[in-house]
Order: C-alpha cells, then sequence, then structure tokens
C-alpha cells in the first residue's frame, strides 16, 4: 500500500515514511491510494479490541511486521484505558453512545494518540532514520495533552505543542502545562487555533527551515490529525461499535446505521468515512458543528469560505475554521484530482474561500447547534435520561435531534462521544443548574459529582497539585523563533 499527496498524486510512499514525515513536502496531505476492502464482517464479531486493531490497520501499514504492528497495539491499548473494551458502547433510550474518552486525558485523542508513538519508533527503525524527532502539535485543546502524555520521556524524540492561550478550558490547560517530561515543551500562542494550526503546518512545510534543522541532526513530524498514523486507528472504533452492536442482537448482519460526530478538524468523522468505504454498512454520517459552522454550510451549499470571525464557544476542541482533512475527503470524492485540490487550497488560502460544483456527499448530512441548543440539550439529556454529555457529545446529540425532525429517519444511530464531562466543568455544571459564581474549578467539578452521582477522574482531580512547569508564550509570527530556542539551534531568519 502506497499513500500519495493530494497535492501531486506522483509522491508515493510507504505507510512508515508518511507516518515519520507527518504532512508531504507540497502542502499535501498522504492518503491510501485505495482504501482497502473488509469482507466477510460478521466473521470479525468475537474479536476484542486489540484484534479488530490488528485485522484493520494490517491493511494500511504493509511495511510494518506482524510482530512489531502486534507490539505497537498491545502496548498501547493496555490498563491505560479504564474499560476493557476501549471504547465501549452505551444504551441511553434507544440512542447509542460510544465512548471515546476512557483513556489517560479523558478525550477521544487518546486512542490515536496512543499508539501513535509506538507506530513512529517503529517508523525510525524501518526507515533507519538517524536524526532527533521533533514533534510539531497544533492543539485546540485536548491533542496536545494527549499527544504530550504518550511521547513524554521517548528517546529520540521531542515534542513541541503550541496551543490557543485563550482557545482552551482551564482544565485543558491545566494538563498541558503541568506535563512532566524532559523532552516536553508547551507554548501558549496569543491567537485561536487556526493561527497556531497554520504556523505549525507553515512550518512543516518550509523546506530552507526544514534543510536548516537537517544539519543540525533533527527531523520534523507531526502528532496532529494531519499524520496519517492519526486517522488510521480512528477507523477501528468505527467497526467496533457496529459490531458490538451486532453481536449484541441491537441490529441484523448488513444492516446500515447511522453515525453523528462532532466535528472540528475533520479527523474523526474522516474515518468514518474510510471505514465505509471499507464495507462497513453507514447509511449517513452526520458532521456536527457549533457556531463555527463552516462545515455545515459547506456541506449543504458547496461553498468553503473562511471569511467570517472565530467564535470562541463552550466545545473549544471544534472552534476551528479550516479542517483540515476536509482536503482529503475531497480528493477522494473528486476521483484523485490532485490538480484541482491543489488550486483549491491554494485559493482558500489566498482569497479566504472556495466553491464546488457536482460535489457528491450523499453520504453526509450536516447541522450545527447554538452554544444555547448545547446547554438545553445537556441539562434535558441529565433530567431524562440520567447521562451526562460533555458540550462536544452534546453538538452531536443536538444535530441528530436536527437529523430526525428533518428526515424521519430511525436507522440506529451511534453519537460519537468525544470527551468526558469533567473536562469541561465549567459549562456542564452551569447547564444542569448548578451556581458556579463562587467557585474555582475544583470545587465546580466536586459540585457536579455531588449533583450527578458520578466520580471525578482522578487524572483530573490530580491536577490541583501540579507544578505549572511551562510558562512560554509567543505571538503566531514568533512560533519558529521559539522553537529554535528549544532545539539550541543558530542562526536562520525567521
Ligand atoms: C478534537 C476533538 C473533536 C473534533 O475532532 P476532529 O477530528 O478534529 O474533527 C471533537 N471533540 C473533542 C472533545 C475533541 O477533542
Amino acid at each position: 500500500m502506497k499513500y500519495i499527496s493530494t497535492r501531486d498524486k506522483s509522491i508515493s510512499i510507504t505507510s512508515s515514511k508518511g507516518i515519520l514525515q507527518g504532512i508531504s513536502r507540497d502542502g499535501g496531505l498522504f492518503v491510501p491510494e485505495i482504501i482497502p476492502k473488509i469482507e466477510n464482517l460478521e466473521t470479525f464479531k468475537d474479536m476484542d479490541y486489540k484484534q479488530l486493531a490488528y485485522s484493520i490497520m494490517r491493511k494500511y501499514l504493509t511495511d510494518y511486521d506482524d510482530i512489531s504492528l502486534k507490539h505497537c497495539i498491545n502496548k498501547a491499548y493496555d490498563e491505560k484505558f479504564s474499560t476493557e473494551e476501549i471504547s465501549p458502547l452505551v444504551d441511553v433510550g434507544g440512542v447509542y453512545y460510544l465512548e471515546l474518552f476512557h483513556g489517560a486525558t479523558f478525550a477521544f485523542k487518546d486512542i490515536a494518540l496512543s499508539i501513535l508513538p509506538y507506530l513512529l519508533k517503529e517508523a525510525i527503525n524501518i526507515n533507519k532514520e538517524e536524526k532527533e524527532i521533533v514533534i510539531l502539535t497544533a492543539t485546540s485543546g485536548d491533542t496536545g495533552k494527549a499527544a504530550l502524555e504518550n511521547f513524554a520521556n521517548i528517546k529520540g524524540i521531542k515534542i513541541i505543542v503550541f496551543f490557543p492561550e485563550d482557545g482552551v478550558s482551564n482544565i485543558q490547560k491545566l494538563q498541558m502545562i503541568t506535563q512532566e517530561g524532559e523532552n516536553t515543551f508547551v507554548v501558549g500562542v496569543k491567537g485561536d487555533f487556526d493561527d497556531a494550526q497554520s504556523s505549525v503546518k507553515k512550518i512543516l512545510n518550509d523546506s530552507d527551515f526544514i534543510d536548516f534543522l537537517d544539519g543540525n541532526n533533527y527531523r520534523f513530524s507531526s502528532a496532529n490529525s494531519i499524520n496519517i498514523g492519526r486517522l488510521i486507528p480512528q477507523i477501528v472504533y468505527y467497526f467496533h461499535s457496529y459490531l458490538t452492536l451486532l453481536k449484541e442482537g441491537n441490529i441484523a448482519n448488513d444492516e446500515k446505521i447511522n453515525f453523528v460526530v462532532p466535528t472540528g478538524n475533520f479527523g474523526n468523522i474522516l474515518a468514518g468515512y474510510y471505514a465505509k468505504e471499507m464495507g462497513l454498512p453507514i447509511n449517513k454520517l452526520i458532521c456536527a458543528s457549533n457556531e463555527n459552522n463552516i462545515l455545515t454550510d459547506f456541506i449543504n451549499t458547496g461553498i468553503y469560505d473562511r471569511r467570517r470571525k472565530l467564535v470562541l464557544t463552550s466545545s473549544p476542541s471544534m472552534d476551528i475554521l479550516i479542517s483540515s482533512n476536509l482536503e482529503r475527503l475531497l480528493f477522494h470524492l473528486s476521483g484523485q484530482d490532485d490538480v484541482l485540490i491543489k488550486g483549491l487550497m491554494e485559493q482558500l488560502s489566498e482569497e479566504g474561500y472556495y466553491e464546488l460544483e457536482n460535489l457528491h456527499l450523499d453520504d453526509f448530512k450536516a447541522y450545527y447547534s447554538s452554544e444555547e441548543e448545547i446547554s438545553y440539550s445537556i441539562n434535558r439529556v441529565f433530567q431524562q435520561c440520567n447521562y451526562l454529555m460533555d458540550p462536544h457529545t452534546a453538538v452531536a446529540h443536538n444535530a441528530y435531534e436536527k437529523y430526525r425532525l428533518e428526515t424521519s429517519d430511525n436507522t440506529k444511530t451511534v453519537i460519537i462521544s468525544t470527551a468526558s464531562p469533567f473536562k469541561f466543568g465549567e459549562s456542564v455544571a452551569s447547564s444542569i443548574g448548578i451556581d458556579i459564581s463562587n467557585y474555582d474549578e475544583f470545587q465546580i467539578l466536586v459540585e457536579l459529582g455531588k449533583k450527578t452521582n458520578t466520580n471525578i477522574p482522578k487524572g483530573i482531580l490530580d491536577l490541583k497539585d501540579k507544578r505549572i512547569l511551562h510558562k512560554n508564550s509567543c505571538n503566531k509570527e514568533d512560533v519558529k523563533k521559539v522553537i529554535k530556542r528549544y532545539l539550541k539551534v543558530g542562526e536562520i531568519d525567521d
């Protein structure tokens, strides 16, 4: 299996090289040349998460040998997760919630970032890479901590995380700035996620800077979902949830189901599209956005227009206007038209918009929710079903209600639940009627735990006594300078 660039498909490399490199030098993203198929799905029914992960990832990571791929999977999906199923499926009044937040940092990013360091280490071996790897990461809140946690103290790798100073929740911020590990470096950027992501992507495509670092024995990679090593592990839980429904007799063989995905950078839902293309019986992939509803507009009109202001919401991990992974979907849907994609992405960067006609987006539906609707959903589902959702999951829940109203579709539906409500205590607590005005963030969590009769995850409570180790902040123009200072390398222009 080869991976090709969405902006120039003559660039073709192995999976391990794609993971090592993170992004193509032409600014394009790597995609599998052909999406592999799964046959006889019902024979997968009795597999546990790890066996299923192996069966699926085996088809994509063809230059990893069996033993090392199994090793990566075994190391990733162990006691770091608090549930044996890794991704449990919960029935809430006939709708299923796929809970992806039982890993070390309490958000769905743990599923892919638990395995990425092992895949990357093996990629270093396969490609006999001798330089030190520097993972550059921009985060809208959850990727940063999940990457830090999983890459901390790994020899031969350094990790640098840029987060938007005012665009993450208090708990998300504390999780990052208290990170231990000599190879970790965390910087707040004055700006929003798009600023942080654009700066990082620009550096990953800056060939003079890359050559300069090469001379200093460093090589960049990325832990963002632009890295194909982030996407492939995410395909697994789509299959896992389907097979769980099948095994428990909730659906019949080949019965189609819907997935509702709270979406930001379009990585999670793209993994769902890959699952569908592989043969998983999916009816609709429902793209749920918050007030940053650029994807809703695009899916409904074919116009992608980022000439609008980014809004800070209670679902900060989705406060994004440039959804990187949409580029991959468009590449596949256009019949791998790399010239078209290159043109669109240049137009987006220069003029701020593009328009596509004859889009075949029939697999997708899209809705967005206001802050009020999100808060209302959190409260209502808690009151009626005694189930507590975080604001991102509530965005998906609300989109599903709109979909049902519009279509009356009764297809069984899985809502992707992406974070623990305790990561976003303030907005969850006030949504269910707790007066938070006199509490600090930890008192709020205590009240939230009491009122909902649930345990605060220990990893979140422990933050209270942790030392703040990272106090760096910079302007978006200075990202390169900051990297140079941290890596202690000399003189190239910023
Ligand atoms: C990252 C994230 C999302 C958005 O996922 P994408 O893959 O970027 O679309 C949604 N919810 C939470 C909690 C997240 O951390």
